[in-house]
Order: C-alpha cells, then structure tokens, then sequence
C-alpha cells in the first residue's frame, strides 16, 4: 500500500512508502518499493508516466522498471497499491530502452506514444537540454 501527497516541491527527504506528485513541477517521486532506498522518479509528461487521480488514489502508467538499480525492480502503482511485475531478463532491459529512444524519437517528431523508464533524480535544469541533445544526436 502506497500513500500519495501532493506537494508543491519535492521534499529532500522522501519517507518510505509516500508517492510525492508535484504537479507544479509534472513529476512523481517515492523510494523504491522493494526497501532498497533508492530514490525512483517519474517525471509526468505524454512521453513518460501518466498519472491518474480518481479523487481518493493515484496510479502511475505505464510500469515503474528499476533496472538502473540493482534490486531490478518492476512494478505498477495502481490506486495506491504495489503491484509487482515479473523481473525483465538483461535483453527485455535493452529492448525496452531502445524502445524507449525510439518512441521519444517518434514523439518529438510529431507522434504520439507512451514509454516508461526510470531517471535518477534531475540534478536541476541542465538535464532538459542534454536530453533533447542526446535524442536528436544519432
Ligand atoms: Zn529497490
């Protein structure tokens, strides 16, 4: 089970089991449900996490996919509960992100497609522009 709190920023200090939303800054934050601590984001856009909000609880779509971390976990957040997803094997990891480059791709070429994969914590601005750069570089 998953609390949600809408906050205007993201706090520094993120407590077990709490999905931060901030609306404001379109993103989502909360500490990996498998107790590893690590810290997942999931920014809010039409190319990465849907949110949706039925009054009483939130779910992210698509699924939250850590394999950036080592627990590797992969897992929904569906009306404030955790449900887990089966874990993806190394070659499920590298099509998902090349799908993930892909579909982006696609997106900002005008089409419209959803893609999940997890960022590390935005260390501020900069990001943004590196991102773009690295999406139209290849
Ligand atoms: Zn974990």
């Amino acid at each position: 089970m998953m609390q949600h709190r809408f906050v205007e920023i993201i706090p520094d200090t993120i407590e077990d089991g709490v999905l931060y939303i901030s609306l404001k800054y379109c993103t989502a934050i909360h500490k990996c449900v498998c107790g590893c601590g690590n810290e997942v984001v999931t920014p809010i856009s039409p190319t990465d996490w849907k949110l949706i909000f039925d009054g009483k609880t939130v779910s992210l779509s698509p699924s939250i996919g850590n394999w950036s971390f080592n627990c590797q976990s992969h897992y929904w957040i569906k009306r404030n509960e955790i449900v887990y997803a089966r874990e993806w094997d190394k070659e499920e990891i590298q099509f998902g992100r090349t799908n993930d480059k892909k579909r982006k791709a696609k997106y900002y070429n005008k089409e419209n497609e959803s893609v999940s994969s997890v960022t590390k914590r935005p260390k501020k601005k900069k990001r943004w522009k590196k991102f773009l750069k690295s999406i139209f570089s290849f």
